[in-house]
């Protein structure tokens, strides 16, 4: 079955969003198979967003993951990859639906609380990088 990988940043932990953000993957009938919170290091941040690495905000973007707790997830269903990028909305934040996370949640780029795997072979990627095989149930 198809799997993604999801995280609540730091910005999303530290306002109390994580129940909300679960709630809306659960009640969309997505089906969660592995769940911690971790402090991942300015390395493991760098590690994640390694497409990124030439972009402009890429050493902020890696500082703000590394400062505080990340609660990473693995959710599960049929279309779960672009389903769940649906329910997070836009990457800007001014930019996505209300209705979405980012959309309802969050005001700016820098701070839009979440993340979604954006694609297949990416979401593979992030789960091997997050969770090791025995914290999937
Ligand atoms: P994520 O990978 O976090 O789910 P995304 O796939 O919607 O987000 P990406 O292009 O992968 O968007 O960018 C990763 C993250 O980098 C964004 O979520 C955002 O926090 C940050 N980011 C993207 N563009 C900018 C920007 N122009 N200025 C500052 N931060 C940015
Ligand atoms: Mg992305």
């Amino acid at each position: 079955m198809e799997r993604t990988f999801i995280a609540i940043k730091p910005d999303g932990v530290q306002r109390g969003l994580i129940a909300e953000i679960i709630s809306r993957f659960e009640r969309k009938g997505f089906k969660l198979v592995a769940i911690k919170l971790i402090k991942p290091s300015k390395e493991f941040a760098q590690k994640h967003y390694h497409d990124l690495k030439e972009r402009p905000f890429f050493n902020g973007l890696c500082d703000f993951l590394s400062s505080g707790p990340v609660l990473a997830m693995v959710w599960e269903g049929e279309g779960v990859v672009t389903y769940g990028r649906k329910l997070i909305g836009a990457t800007d934040p001014q930019k996505s639906e209300p209705g979405t996370i980012r959309g309802d949640l969050a005001v700016v780029v820098g701070r839009n609380i979440i993340h979604g795997s954006d694609g297949p072979e990416t979401a593979k990627d992030e789960v091997n990088l997050w969770f090791k095989p025995e914290e999937l149930v």
